[in-house]
């Protein structure tokens, strides 16, 4: 631990009995918080982010990865919330090219199956009107094979073209806070809310659990907004029995692009319940997902893929490519997240609950759940609307970007590869120039299949608050999810990052090494592998 760290600066500062008053304290370190930790920096409060694990820990690193509208939503009539999306996502690709960009869909039309194409193309020019683009069309099943090679076509009646949006989510919140931080904001990993503190009825702050030091810290705000996601009702229960969120599961299979190398997103029907599956790239890898089910299962253990859910997402994608049948033994790696789903009393099957947000008041706890990675800043709009009372007037600011822009071009940042130069300022901004001048050549080359290097661990390392490998390998970076074994063939470079950068001595390595395989084994691959064996 690098006490000199603003992290632990702070701490110590708290500690110290300083730095104890805040304008806004908001728990949860997913997009939702993040989100609200930028908009209220933006307008001079003084805003502290607490997260119980890592950034992104929770649904926010294990979601599909798309920033989309949701053709599922407009189909079921839901327009302001595809609306909302659609403007989100287009704001998105203009402002973080390189983390956000478009990729194209092809929605596979299976015969006798609803929509075809005549309602596909109808819910398509309503789409792209909604995002003011004008970018779908219909593609015959000759065209489809040809880009999808092994596509099973016998069933299709060609396929829906259209685009929405791919991200890194983790790398998403990584920068939302960067931003925040860059501002003024403060963010803390692994500090967890354990209580609501009330004054005279009104909640006036939290009490933080301090792992470190075996007590606690009292932190005073008078707005305390809560974005914990699916946990949202353990906080708020606090001060309102009612539960309001349906924690729904959904899983995803990660497989070597060698396998199925697809270049843009499959999607079509599962054979078994017509629910949509997509076959999609994702750094370097091919992702099969996904699953949509309640999780009845403790949210403080990490969710993770069940032997169902995995049989599931092979049969489906085994109907689409039965040329070469997949089986777990070609799966490099799983994930399984958690929607905050609001939930409805009507809904019986989980696929039909609405996936918007909900925003309530209690005694001044501000809980905002539900939504998607897509809406997040304006869900972080709603939940400091919903505070302004409690607020000084805010300050004025200009622009309402997110992201700032960087200030050098993608092709001066990397000449020979100004691709790889826009990816960099997508996920970093500035800092990119940085993070290459730092880097050796060979820690500059990208790893395996992936466009990570090993200057991106050594950076996050040193300013990421990276508490523990795991956070390095499966959040910072995702080489534990897209590399064979965790990541194991470059567990000696990452080595000796940990130990420069983090002044990790050997015993430690060993440990973190035994948390993060005991972490991928449970969580990011087979629960049941060793039982199989
Ligand atoms: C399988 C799946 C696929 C999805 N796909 C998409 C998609 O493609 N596109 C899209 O836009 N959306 C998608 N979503 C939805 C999206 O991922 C979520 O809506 C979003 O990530 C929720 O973010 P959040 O910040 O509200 O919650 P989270 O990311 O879960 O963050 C809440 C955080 O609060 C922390 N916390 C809890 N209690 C405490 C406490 N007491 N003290 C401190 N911290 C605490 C948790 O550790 C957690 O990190 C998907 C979701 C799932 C599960």
């Amino acid at each position: 631990m690098n006490k000199c760290s603003p992290r632990e600066i702070l701490l110590a500062e708290m500690r110290g009995g300083k730095s104890l008053h805040w304008d806004i304290i908001i728990v949860g370190g997913g997009i939702t918080g993040a989100g609200a930790l930028r908009e209220a920096v933006r307008r001079g409060y003084r805003a502290l982010l607490l997260e119980q694990q890592d950034f992104s820990w929770g649904t926010s690193s294990r979601s599909s990865k798309m920033v989309h509208g949701g053709l599922r939503y407009l189909a079921a009539g839901d327009i302001k919330l595809t609306k909302h999306s659609l403007q989100e996502r287009e704001r998105l690709l203009r402002e973080a090219p390189g983390l956000v960009d478009r990729i194209a869909f092809y929605f596979a039309l299976g015969k006798g199956n609803f929509p075809g194409r005549f309602a596909m193309s109808v819910i398509l020019t309503i789409y792209d009107f909604l995002a003011r683009i004008r970018d779908h069309r219909y593609c015959n099943n000759r065209a489809l094979a040809k880009h999808f090679p092994g596509v099973e076509t016998k069933n299709l009646k060609g396929a829906c073209y259209y685009t929405d949006a791919m991200v890194d989510d983790s790398r998403l919140v990584l920068r939302v806070l960067q931003e925040s931080m860059a501002q003024g904001g403060q963010a803390l990993n692994y500090c967890k809310v354990s209580k609501l503190l009330i004054t005279d009825d009104q909640v006036s702050g939290v009490a933080v659990e301090d792992a470190e030091q075996g007590n606690s810290i009292e932190l005073n705000a008078p707005v305390v907004i809560n974005a914990t996601g699916a946990w949202a009702d353990n906080l708020r229960n606090q001060l309102n029995p009612e539960k309001r969120v349906r924690p729904l599961r959904g899983s995803h299979l990660i497989i070597p692009k060698s396998f199925c190398p697809v270049t843009d997103v499959l999607t079509s029907l599962h054979p078994q319940d017509k629910r949509g599956i997509y076959v999609y790239p994702w750094e370097g890898t091919t992702v099969i997902g996904t699953t949509d089910l309640d999780h009845d299962e403790d949210l403080d253990i990490e969710a993770s893929i069940s032997s169902e859910e995995t049989q599931y997402l092979l049969d489906g994608f085994n109907a689409l490519f039965p040329q070469t049948p997949l089986s777990r033994a070609q799966v490099i790696s799983t994930w399984a997240g958690v929607r905050p789903v609001i939930g409805s009393e009507d809904a019986k099957d989980p696929s039909k609950e609405r996936r918007d947000h909900a925003t309530w008041s209690d005694n001044g706890l501000i809980t905002v759940s539900g939504g998607k990675l897509t809406t997040f800043r304006l869900i972080a709009l709603d939940a400091l609307e919903a505070a302004a009372d409690k607020l000084p007037a805010p300050a004025a600011f200009d622009a309402d970007n997110v992201f700032s822009a960087p200030t050098i071009d993608a092709a001066t940042l990397v000449p020979d590869n100004p691709a790889w130069g826009q990816r960099l300022l997508g996920r970093y901004g500035d800092s990119a120039e940085t993070i290459l001048a730092e880097a050796s050549s060979e820690e500059r080359r990208p790893i395996g299949d992936t466009q990570f290097c090993l200057a991106e661990c050594r950076w996050a390392a040193r300013h990421e608050q990276v508490q523990h490998l795991d956070d390095l390998l499966l959040r910072r970076t995702r080489l534990g999810m897209c590399l064979a074994d965790g990541g194991s063939e470059i567990f000696a470079p990452v080595r000796e990052i940990c130990m420069t950068e983090l002044g990790w001595d050997q015993q430690q390595w060993q440990s973190e090494l035994s948390r993060y395989q005991d972490i991928w084994q449970r969580f990011y691959y087979f629960p049941d592998h060793k039982n199989n064996l």
